[in-house]
């Protein structure tokens, strides 16, 4: 089954308008006209309008939103809607990342909820998931990556699960700078698409593409795509430079 690599820079809280801007400019020079992956950006909220502005002739790059509500609007200060994302043409949605889990107390109901707001408005989420290192050393690796789609991917659309996108992240490889070795990328995207297997059918999950995430470089990157179930990366602290993004790109197709 062959499906096409997705390559995601997740900027976090980096990178305002004016340096997201300067980044497309020198990544377009390097990248050239064409790719034989998806490639998408992932900037902050208020550089999003740059983004698209800078993409408008660019059928390369996506844009992607790293977060959003799943009300449509009201009493949330500080949230961002989904239509609201959709005004500025996002395509996609991260959702799930590990640190809105940590650090803002977000679970897989909440999560759940973004992923069919999302769902219905026709917004792609890609929907992070992954281990901690305490649960990895009490082998729960499954347990938590099968509670985590479990929940996460409650009465979700099986015809939207197609576009739908899924990011395997250990949270011990995050901004760490230690990478799971292919192997336990492997294991636990394999593991992953069995799961969506059984919540969606065979089809769903030979066709859904499963991202890895966590201190992917441009020297690993090869390796890690070479796995079966490894169908592109999430990547945080290498996709802020365009020199070692364009690389990752480059050696994303094996
Ligand atoms: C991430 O934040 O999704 C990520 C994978 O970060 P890093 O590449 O820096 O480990």
């Amino acid at each position: 089954m062959s499906r096409k690599p997705i390559i995601a820079a997740n900027w976090k809280m980096h990178k305002g308008p004016a340096e997201a801007v300067e980044f497309i400019e020198e990544f377009d020079n390097l990248i050239g006209g064409s790719s034989l992956v998806d490639i998408v950006l992932a900037p902050t909220f208020v550089s999003l309008p740059a983004v698209r502005d800078a993409l408008v002739n660019s059928e390369l790059i996506q844009v992607a939103s790293q977060n959003c509500h799943f009300e449509e609007k009201g009493a949330f200060t500080g949230e961002i809607s989904i239509g609201m994302l959709q005004e500025i043409g996002v395509d996609y949605v991260i959702i799930g990342h590990s640190e809105r889990r940590a650090i803002f107390g977000e679970d897989d109901r909440l999560i759940n909820a973004k992923a069919k707001s999302l769902h219905a408005a026709g917004v792609k989420p890609i929907i992070c998931i992954g281990e901690t290192l305490e649960e990895r050393d009490a082998n729960q690796v499954e347990n938590v990556l099968r509670r985590q789609l479990k929940e996460g991917l409650m009465e979700l659309d099986g015809e939207k699960m197609f576009e739908t996108v899924i990011a395997y992240e250990p949270v011990w490889a995050i901004g760490t700078g230690r990478t799971a070795t292919p192997g336990q990328a492997q294991e636990a995207h394999a593991f992953t698409r069995k799961v969506i297997g059984e919540i969606f059918g065979e089809d769903i999950s030979a066709k859904i593409r499963i991202q890895y995430g966590g201190s992917v470089k441009p020297a690993n990157t090869a390796e890690l795509m070479s796995q079966p179930d490894v169908d592109g990366a999430l990547v945080g602290g290498a996709s802020l430079d365009p020199g070692s993004f364009s690389e990752i790109c480059k050696n994303s197709t094996v």
